[in-house]
């Protein structure tokens, strides 16, 4: 971007209060008059393109996460308006999510994910990107490549929660690897398993979703057989009975679904298995960007919503849903 454009994104004065998505506890709510976030020290405001709606997010809708009250969303692809590095203003970004203090033990030991005083945005403690405008650490910041579309970008996150799983694992290539689920990281996850070389299978209910995993996986509608490795992307509590079912004696069981409710399974069938069990949650952002911008990962079409949508957006079946904010630029 040019010198000038940079500058005109520093000038452009900010409105005092911008339309939000806000979960008050209980639901998610409109609020057209919420007040901008003011950026921190070492923070950016960023200005909201595109909004990623996570399974996460209905599961906040659930209680999955009761002591928080805020802005939703924690997906997003956005341009920076202000911000401590001013080369990154007028840039487009992703953010990742996880707000860390840099001085407790997690931190210092080299597991930042872990903070002790972690915050994420739309989550826990920190308002999130359902709304015009939102504030980050400027060191969560990754740019966007050019080449790619806000539609792409938005899936930075998820395909960054699937690759945690390589970076925890050891994924031989000759291994049989299942993945139980047919969603959204569901397709993540099997992709970045399939780039390995290994044979995959997937495993879900819904035939029209299985169909977009045969160009890289073995699609099943009901479990069968025995896997070395089966990832939960389910995001449902039954999933994990099912999975430690598929997996093979000394296998390993990785779990990437949230939920609000509890799961039931039965331990003593880890121990005399002898499961490995790993839970496995965010994941690296330059890898997922380099991957996107290779195309070496499918992305199915982002299903736009308008803010005011949301509910919508919430309900909708779609593969993706996002909440486009670019609208609202359009509109005024
Ligand atoms: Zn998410
Ligand atoms: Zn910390």
């Amino acid at each position: 971007m040019s010198d000038e454009r940079k500058e005109a994104a520093q000038d452009i004065a900010l409105p005092s209060y911008m339309r939000a998505i806000v979960f008050d506890g209980q639901k998610a709510v409109w609020q057209p008059r919420q007040p901008l976030p003011e950026p921190r020290s070492g923070e950016s405001l960023l200005k909201i393109l595109l909004a990623g709606v996570c399974n996460t997010d209905k599961e906040i809708l659930r209680g999955y996460r009761p002591d928080f009250k805020g802005v939703m969303g924690h997906e997003f692809v956005a341009v920076v308006v202000r911000s401590d590095q001013p080369a990154l203003i007028g840039r487009r970004v992703c953010g990742e999510i996880n707000l860390v203090c840099h001085t407790c033990l997690y931190c210092r030991s080299g597991r930042p994910h872990h903070c002790s005083y972690r915050r994420v945005p739309g989550i826990s403690g920190k308002d999130g990107c359902f709304a015009e405008y939102m504030t980050l650490p400027t060191e969560l910041l990754h740019l966007v490549p050019d080449t790619l579309a806000d539609e792409q970008a938005v899936y930075c996150e998820p395909l960054a929660a699937a690759l945690e799983i390589p970076e925890q694992n050891h994924i031989r290539p000759s291994q049989e690897l299942a993945v139980l689920g047919d969603g959204r990281l569901a397709f993540m996850v099997a992709q970045v398993l399939a780039l390995s070389g290994a044979p995959v299978t997937v495993i879900g209910h819904h035939p029209e979703k299985l169909d977009r995993f045969k160009p890289f996986a073995r699609t099943l509608l009901q479990p069968e057989g025995s896997y070395e490795v089966v990832v939960d992307a389910t995001g449902q509590p039954a999933g994990l009975t099912t999975a430690v079912g598929l997996t093979r004696s000394g296998g390993r069981l990785i779990i990437k679904s949230t939920y609000a409710d509890l799961s039931q399974i039965d331990m003593s069938e880890i121990v005399v298995r002898e499961l490995q069990i790993d839970g496995s949650r965010c994941g690296p952002f330059e890898p997922a960007l380099r991957l996107l911008e290779k195309g070496w990962v499918r992305l199915p079409e982002v299903e736009r919503y308008r803010p005011e949508a949301f509910a919508e957006a919430f309900a909708s079946r779609a593969f993706k849903a996002a909440i486009d904010f670019r609208e609202v630029d359009k509109r005024d």
